[in-house]
């Protein structure tokens, strides 16, 4: 399997492992693959038959990775997904609500966040791409962060040997326990920067940097090459697609549904990876009949899919669900790629135009019969937090609630009762303040307060990863304008 550039009309391909190393492509596109594998319905009955989420992980990851051996796949599949979840299923699921209503958690790994999913297996596909090209320099890994991927990327790549990471996360965008837990990563190879500005202005800055020739060739002349740990990067993608293989192996493994029958997916959307993987598993076959695509008030998604018009020009609203509040969605320009029939002139054209005035049209994003796209406001996020709870005693993350809110109104709307997964993405804890005022509280007292009373309130454990918080020192502090960050890429 070779890649190509969303963006390259040369149609120069390359490897997985150069695709994962280089991060985003020269010309400033994305990597995506030359085609899509396919499972049938035997395979993916076969999936159902498999005990653990890493057998899984290791039937379809190669289908894309080949160019690495089925032992190394097996290897850091094993290292991810192992030992460091604090759920023996890694990705469970569950029925709550409505008979035929489902929740994926994505959250039990080492950063309370979806993001784990992708970031403990990059940093060692990367070591083994490394190794299968040749590749003698170091790597720095730089990451712009809304809150979660910062600090699941410094787990992942915390004393990776050759490869160090700077992570800039916007000052004032990132919730109390999100910040906490950067500021206090360990690891000799790690590097945190607040920026004054807010996500997209992060990861604008972050993207100039790997567009920045000179820079780059003089980091390059020092032995060090720039990639990427965003979820532009084809390696976080990819172990993205396991887990919509996974729920519904769960499904018909349980009984719940035939192997055949087709089901629905509600997705919380900000930098559009996650459900962009869901809909890579259903071109390779899995039988999926609608995702739904949920935003915040940040609903720029949702317009696109309504009117076949990106329009990025709008005010910025930071939410209760800050993973969410992006206005430039990276990942959406592969999906526009398959809308152009992969004409890559066409989506560089697109794309330049986006950057250099805020907008394009993509009028084929209206024809999707199975795409559903909507958002949930501030109150109706907390509202659903607040109903779960009362009503099921689930308790769910804002970013979570926004998907739930968005699928009640769509069944409301049309009364389609096809099972569905709600793609859980974070703990409630990484979330307190916004999840107690849900459940009617009016939170006081500092962070840690906060996180026992949830506790007490809803009958849950506060997670390990999250009271260890309490005795870490601080050890990152710098704040740079949004204009200088280079300078703090060491
Ligand atoms: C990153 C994140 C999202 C959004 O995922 P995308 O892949 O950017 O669409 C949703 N919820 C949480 C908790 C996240 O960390």
């Amino acid at each position: 399997m070779k890649y190509l550039s969303t963006r390259a009309a040369t149609r120069e391909t390359v490897t997985s492992s150069e695709a994962i190393l280089r991060g985003l492509a020269p010309d400033g596109g994305l990597y995506v693959p030359q085609s899509f594998p396919t499972l049938s319905l035997t395979q993916i009955e076969e999936l159902s038959r498999m005990e653990t989420y890493a057998e899984r992980a290791k039937a379809i990851l190669p289908l894309y990775l080949t160019d690495l051996t089925a032992e190394d796949v097996a290897d850091a599949v094993d290292g991810a997904y192992g030992t460091r979840f604090d759920d023996p299923a890694v990705v469970p699921i569950s029925c709550i609500g409505e008979e035929g209503e489902y929740v994926m958690e994505l959250w039990h790994g080492p950063t309370l966040a979806f993001k784990d999913m992708a970031l403990q297996l990059l940093p060692r596909l990367m070591a083994k791409a490394r190794r299968v090209t040749g590749f003698r320099n170091k790597i720095t890994i730089l990451v712009a962060t809304s809150g979660d991927t910062g600090k699941a990327a410094l787990e992942g790549f915390r004393d990776v040997d050759g490869v160090s990471i700077t992570v800039f996360y916007p000052l004032d965008g990132v919730s109390g326990a999100q910040k906490l837990q950067m500021v206090t990563t360990g690891g000799s190879n790690t590097n945190v920067v607040a920026v004054r500005g807010n996500f997209d202005d992060t990861q604008t800055g972050v993207k100039r940097i790997f567009r920045d020739a000179e820079a780059c060739a003089r980091l390059n002349a020092q032995g060090v090459s720039l990639s990427s740990a965003n979820s532009i990067n084809w390696g976080r993608l990819v172990p993205q697609i396991v887990y919509y293989f996974h729920a519904y192996a769960e499904l018909v493994a349980s009984g719940r549904i035939r192997c055949g029958d087709k089901i629905n997916f509600v997705v919380p959307t900000g930098n559009f990876g996650n459900i962009l993987a869901g809909i890579y598993a259903r071109r390779m076959g899995l039988p999926v009949t609608k995702f739904i695509c949920a935003s915040n008030c940040n609903n720029v998604l949702t317009d696109f899919f309504r009117t076949g018009s990106y329009d990025a020009r709008r005010p910025f609203h930071k939410t209760v669900s800050p993973s969410m509040d992006i206005l430039i969605s990276s990942n959406l320009e592969r999906l526009v790629f398959e809308l152009n029939d992969r004409d890559a002139a066409r989506t560089a054209e697109q794309m330049k135009s986006l950057a250099a005035g805020g907008s394009y049209l993509c009028p084929e994003a209206l024809s999707l019969d199975w795409m559903e796209a909507d958002y949930a406001d501030e109150s109706q996020t907390l509202e659903a937090i607040g109903r779960m709870f009362a009503d099921y005693g689930y308790l769910m993350d804002t970013h979570t609630a926004v998907a739930q809110s968005v699928y009640d109104r769509y069944v409301a709307r049309t009364g389609d009762r096809t099972p569905t997964v709600i793609v859980s993405t974070a703990s409630a804890y990484k979330f307190t303040d916004a999840v107690l005022t849900a459940l009617g509280e009016i939170p006081s007292g500092d962070e840690f307060a906060r996180w026992e009373r949830l506790s007490a309130l809803t009958g849950t454990p506060v997670p390990a990863r999250i009271r260890e918080l309490k005795d870490l020192p601080v050890r990152h502090t710098a704040v740079c304008d949004k204009d200088d960050m280079l300078r703090f890429v060491k």
